[in-house]
């Protein structure tokens, strides 16, 4: 696992933005944010599918967090700048998460529309995200952070995976192009491969991994909370793993 242990008080008064909070790494995530001391504003496919993070949050005893609905395979440029107009003010921190895995198979016999869709999810989203809120990130007060997920897969090429590694590779490539354009700035671009991780995602992969043998989400937290707080300010264009 990254080798990191993160103050209680690391993510005080930041207020991070949260892709694919509903469930999986992107809930444990915004949890552990919020347990840091952030704000957290959590975008979903819906506000319904945001709800039992929200409630966690509550539960734990958390600032409420703003919930944002937005179907990332459907939205157009106006609902990005709508968006950014409704956050306001500033942003501390933006964890593109939400993905899809799309289908398990050889490129020869993957749709064209399955590919589209799982670029539009994986990479226009998140590139027309980022574009959309690079304004809010800049009029931070100190340092602030964008963190793009990859894959194993998005770093070197696997037979039968698809458009979903060619959409982490596209990741990584937008990563490091942002991170460079960054450089000398007090925002930064890094990204993450999870590794192997106890969700859903993990279970339509490998459907018949015993669950157990991978860690759960919030076990894999300690890369996510060092590249969203000050300690990793300098860290730019960087592509780290979890585990
Ligand atoms: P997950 O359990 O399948 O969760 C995916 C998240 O993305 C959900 O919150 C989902 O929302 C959201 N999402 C998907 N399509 C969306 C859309 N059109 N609009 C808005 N939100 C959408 O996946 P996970 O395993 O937590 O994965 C999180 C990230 O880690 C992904 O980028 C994934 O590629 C990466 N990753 C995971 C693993 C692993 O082993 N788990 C390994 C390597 C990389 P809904 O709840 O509304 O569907």
């Amino acid at each position: 696992m990254f080798a990191y242990h993160a103050p209680p008080g690391l993510l005080q008064g930041r207020r991070i933005l949260v892709t694919g909070a509903s469930r999986g790494i992107g809930a444990a995530a915004a949890l552990a944010y919020a347990a840091h001391g952030a704000q957290l504003v959590l975008l979903g496919r819906d506000r319904e599918s945001l709800a039992h993070t929200a409630q966690a949050l509550a539960a734990a005893g958390h600032a409420p967090a703003q919930l944002v609905a937005l179907d990332l395979e459907h939205a157009e440029a106006a609902d990005y700048t709508a968006l950014a107009a409704e956050l306001g003010g500033h942003l501390d921190g933006l964890l593109h998460n939400a993905s899809l895995l799309g289908p398990r198979a050889a490129v020869e016999h993957t749709p064209a529309s399955e590919f589209a869709r799982v670029m539009q999810v994986n990479v226009n989203a998140t590139f027309a995200l980022t574009r959309a809120l690079l304004p809010l990130l800049r009029k931070a007060p100190g340092d602030a952070s964008v963190v793009f997920t990859s894959s194993s897969v998005g770093r070197k090429g696997r037979a039968h995976w698809g458009a979903y590694a060619v959409s982490k590779f596209a990741t990584e490539g937008l990563m490091q192009t942002l991170a460079d354009e960054l450089a000398g700035t007090p925002l930064r671009a890094n990204s993450i491969n999870p590794g192997g991780t106890r969700t859903a995602m993990r279970a339509a992969a490998y459907p018949d991994e015993d669950p157990q043998r991978v860690p759960a989400p919030a076990q894999i937290m300690p890369v996510y909370l060092y590249l969203m707080g000050p300690d990793s300010a300098a860290v730019n264009g960087q592509a780290l793993n979890a585990q």
